[in-house]
């Protein structure tokens, strides 16, 4: 099984071959304008899951206030959008933007993370593990 995310022009990719080990929907600010949208998915892979990458990205480090690490953003450098990124405290792992994963759809998300910063008109399933 393999599983595509694609920037908006489509000129990078990054194919892995597995789900992913952890699936959550995050409401922090810096998910938000990630993302420009209400809340982000941030899917983590081993990193040796992933099969191929390809296109032309450019990089952004940022020091994540709320996580306590650094991220290193990778993005189109056509289009803009953010496709992956590392994290200085999971060395192991690859974050992928959960809606970028337009073509193969992933599982649905086990958690939701900074509810305290939640837009009031989002709600999740019940059964989902809630941090605040
Ligand atoms: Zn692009
Ligand atoms: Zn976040």
């Amino acid at each position: 099984m393999t599983l595509e995310a694609t920037c908006c022009c489509k000129q990078v990719s990054i194919t892995v071959s597995a789900q992913p080990e952890m699936n959550s929907v995050c409401h922090c600010t810096n998910c938000k304008q990630r993302t420009g949208s209400a809340f982000g998915i941030s899917t983590y892979f081993k990193t040796d899951a992933v099969l191929n990458m390809s296109g032309d990205t450019r990089i952004y480090t940022l020091w994540h206030q709320e996580q306590n690490h650094e991220q290193k953003r990778y993005f189109c450098s056509s289009c803009g959008t953010t496709l992956y990124w590392t994290i200085s405290t999971m060395p192991d792992y690859i974050g992928i933007a959960g809606g970028c994963f337009a073509a193969s759809e992933i599982l649905e998300p086990a958690y939701t993370l900074n509810n305290s910063n939640k837009c009031q008109w989002v709600s999740f399933p019940s059964n989902w593990q809630v941090e605040e």
